[in-house]
């Protein structure tokens, strides 16, 4: 039973013969699912850097071990091999759920497995949270809000979402996920957290994945022409990685349900995001405009007043800061694929 359960998580600590971490703090057991991937992995730094054990749960999808292969042989590090759409069971105090491919390429690769890793992963992961009175945080996304008719989006805002396109098996999971969340949160008293993370970019990102972000620095390098969608004249707001994830751990460790927006309201076109590309990395960089997905949306940009309010927390990195370290990434790792065919 539910209060049974509580007592367990508080006395794990001692149970598992962990010590504390710090003053008044004990080390704390964390599952991050999707921990290989590009915001995983560098959320399970930041835990490992503060004293944590955590355990990674990833099928390895479009995450990678070298993500992570800096921890392996650290005693607080374990990495699974697992898909979370089964079920698994594990002693955890807090879990940050990840899993699942961000990147519109790979959501549509195979909608019905998006659908399955939204539905039946966060499924498990509540049951499993359910089971051991753990805290469970869930990384949503600004497309629940669709192609928005508010602008900037609030929290409040109920979106405009398309319920059967081609990007619906990433939106609407999304948008069910956060309602299993907050039925167990009502229903089974399950501490629930969630984020609606605006586009996010940084160091790790895959270099296929066809984010507008990592095309275009991986075009501008491989002096290539940079892929304008459309008109170029939508809108995103982009947010630097270490940004988003002090976010996530503000409110993993606050007191607030959510959902809370995450995300720099830095507004660009994607000609305007061009032009910072061409400045950071070729100033001889072109671009070349191709005819845009369906569905997309128009403009995006967070209100983050609730999250400044309740979390205390608000994006520092521009994109102007934040990109040259994603170029460094991006060009070692460029260097290395084209040394790797030629040998
Ligand atoms: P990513 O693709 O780099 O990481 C996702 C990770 O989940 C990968 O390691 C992948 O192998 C793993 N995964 C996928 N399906 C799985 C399954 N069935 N079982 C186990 N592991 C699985 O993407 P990311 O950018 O790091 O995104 C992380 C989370 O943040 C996702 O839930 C995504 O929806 C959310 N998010 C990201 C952004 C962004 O701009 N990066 C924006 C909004 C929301
Ligand atoms: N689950 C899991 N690990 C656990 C506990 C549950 O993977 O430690 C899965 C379980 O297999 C089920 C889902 O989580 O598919 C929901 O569990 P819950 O107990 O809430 O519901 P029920 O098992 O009654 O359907
Ligand atoms: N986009 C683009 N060129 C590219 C990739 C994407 O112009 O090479 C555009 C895309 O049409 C969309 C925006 O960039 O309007 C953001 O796309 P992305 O796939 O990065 O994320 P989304 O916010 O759509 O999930």
């Amino acid at each position: 039973n539910n209060n049974n359960n509580q007592r367990t998580t508080r006395t794990l600590g001692s149970q598992t013969g962990r010590v504390p971490v710090g003053i008044g703090r004990r080390r704390l057991r964390i599952v991050v699912t999707g921990g290989a991937g590009f915001v995983g992995s560098h959320l399970v730094d930041k835990l490992i850097d503060r004293g944590d054990e955590v355990i990674v749960i990833d099928n390895f999808f479009t995450g990678r071990k070298n993500n992570v292969a800096h921890h392996f042989g650290n005693p607080r590090f374990e990495l699974i091999r697992h898909d979370v759409v089964e079920p698994i069971l594990l002693e955890v105090d807090q879990i940050y759920h990840l899993a699942c491919p961000a990147s519109p390429v790979h959501y549509k690769y195979n909608p019905v497995k998006t659908i399955k890793t939204n539905v039946m992963g966060t499924l498990n992961m509540l049951g499993l949270a359910k089971r051991v009175g753990a805290r469970f945080l869930l990384t949503s996304t600004s497309e629940v809000y669709g192609d928005p008719l508010e602008h900037p989006q609030k929290e409040t805002y109920w979106g405009n979402v398309n319920p059967i396109g081609e990007r619906s098996c990433y939106d609407e999971g999304k948008r069910t996920a956060e309602t299993l969340a907050m039925d167990y949160h009502r229903g089974a008293d399950v501490e629930v957290r969630i984020a609606r993370i605006f586009n996010t970019y940084g160091p790790r990102m895959c270099l296929d994945d066809g984010r507008v972000v990592s095309n275009f620095v991986a075009q501008a390098i491989r002096k290539l022409p940079m892929t304008v969608y459309g008109d170029g004249k939508q809108t995103r707001s982009f947010q630097y990685v270490s940004d988003l994830v002090n976010g996530l751990v503000a409110l993993m460790e606050g007191e607030h349900v959510g959902p809370f927006n995450l995300g720099n309201p830095g507004e660009f076109s994607m000609l305007e995001l061009a032009e910072v590309v061409k400045e950071v990395i070729d100033s001889s960089a072109t671009i070349e405009f191709r005819p845009n997905t369906a569905d997309d949306p128009h403009m995006r940009k967070p209100d983050i007043s609730k999250a400044k309010e309740l979390l205390n927390w608000e994006p520092k990195i521009s994109l102007r800061e934040g990109l040259p370290h994603m170029v460094s990434d991006f060009q070692n790792r460029i260097l290395n694929e084209d040394e790797g065919k030629q040998a």
